[in-house]
């Protein structure tokens, strides 16, 4: 729950006010694990938050250890699901990529997040959830948070915001907006949505091909909201909220990475003052995609830069960890079926 929703609650049971905010405290400042540790709340209250409330806590099923410090994790849920997390090292600090979803429904064909499809939205704590989990784990504080991993943060809408709610509490572990990115693959409604709510975090949206043809054979979403449409909600988006977009822009060869590609991508984005992050795909298995080789990507983005528009390769991390999002949680998967 976030603060206001704990507000309601302990009105609901009697409360003053002011325990919400000891709640809160005690569940995302301290993280306790059960409601008996929260010393200050009185007997009859606690009875009945341990009748009517659950803490629920990740546990970590597997974890691995790339050589540069990078951290992915497959945890559980309490229902037995799934979810991957990622914990990275960076010279400015500590960042932890979230999933939002159990699966993912959006169908883009060349990511492994979504090949089983979606099982259910992850709830606010939940996403808090892999935070702590990581913070725990590591015995270190996260700085930036990335919602890149399993999942649509915007097909999980509501949940997400109330997650913005609770991590960037000042009476929780406080991580500024300005240290949040949120990754869509571009619901256009929804962006529109986000827009209104002001938010000072970085959105980024997965472009991944400048023209509908060539963007529709890489993610089934462009049928339902083509490229102009989405580009007009994200000039919408940084008007509205006065911050600049990022464009996610994976290479795969062969098809979105010529030079006349590039120029066409600078036409449709030029003068948005939008970054552009190049990312060689990750090859995944049952995907017909293979990556753009360093030289080409490399040819793209120089291209890009001379037609005005920033452009930079996404450094890589947990290269010899598992791969590309999403193969972890399906590789654990298949191992329960086959065992
Ligand atoms: N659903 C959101 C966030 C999760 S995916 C979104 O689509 O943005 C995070 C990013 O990883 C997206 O840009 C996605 O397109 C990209 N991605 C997924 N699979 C990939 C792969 N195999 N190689 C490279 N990038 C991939």
């Amino acid at each position: 729950m976030t603060l206001e929703q704990l507000e309601t609650f302990v009105k609901e049971h009697g409360q003053p006010k002011f325990r919400a905010g000891q709640l809160f405290q005690w569940l995302h400042a301290r993280r306790v694990d059960s409601f008996s540790e929260m010393t200050d709340q009185p007997k009859s209250f606690l009875s009945v938050l341990e009748e009517e409330c659950t803490i629920e806590r990740l546990s970590v099923q597997q974890c691995q250890i790339s050589k540069d410090g990078t951290r992915k994790y497959l945890f559980s849920l309490p229902d037995g699901n799934c979810i991957e997390t990622v914990w990275m090292q960076y010279s400015y600090g500590n960042t932890v990529c979230v999933s939002t979803q159990v699966g993912c429904r959006m169908g883009c064909r060349f990511c492994a997040s979504t090949q089983g499809g979606k099982v259910r939205d992850l709830t606010a704590g939940e996403i808090a959830g892999e935070i702590y989990a990581v913070m725990k784990d590591t015995g270190e504080r996260v700085s930036h948070i990335v919602l890149m991993g399993i999942g649509e943060p915007l097909d999980n809408f509501d949940h997400v915001l109330d997650f913005l709610s609770i991590i960037s509490s000042p009476k929780g572990v406080q991580i500024g907006m300005r240290n949040i990115s949120l990754s869509t693959c571009g619901l256009v409604p929804k962006i529109k949505e986000l827009a209104q709510k002001k938010l000072q975090l970085t959105l980024s949206v997965s472009l991944h091909a400048p023209i509908n043809e060539m963007r529709s054979k890489m993610m089934p979403v462009n049928d339902a909201y083509p490229v102009e449409e989405l580009i007009a909600a994200c000039r919408e988006y940084q008007a509205i909220t006065g911050r600049r977009i990022s464009f996610e822009y994976s290479m795969v060869r062969g098809v979105n990475d010529s030079p006349a590609t590039a120029k066409k991508l600078a036409d449709l984005i030029r003068g948005m003052g939008a970054h552009v992050n190049l990312i060689p795909i990750n090859p995944v298995d049952g995907s017909p995609f293979t990556a753009t080789d360093a030289a080409a990507v490399k040819r793209f983005q120089e291209t890009l830069t001379k037609l005005g528009v920033n452009a930079t390769v996404r450094r890589r991390l947990g290269t010899d960890i598992s791969a590309a999002c999403g193969q972890l949680r399906r590789n654990a998967k298949k191992e329960v079926t086959v065992g």
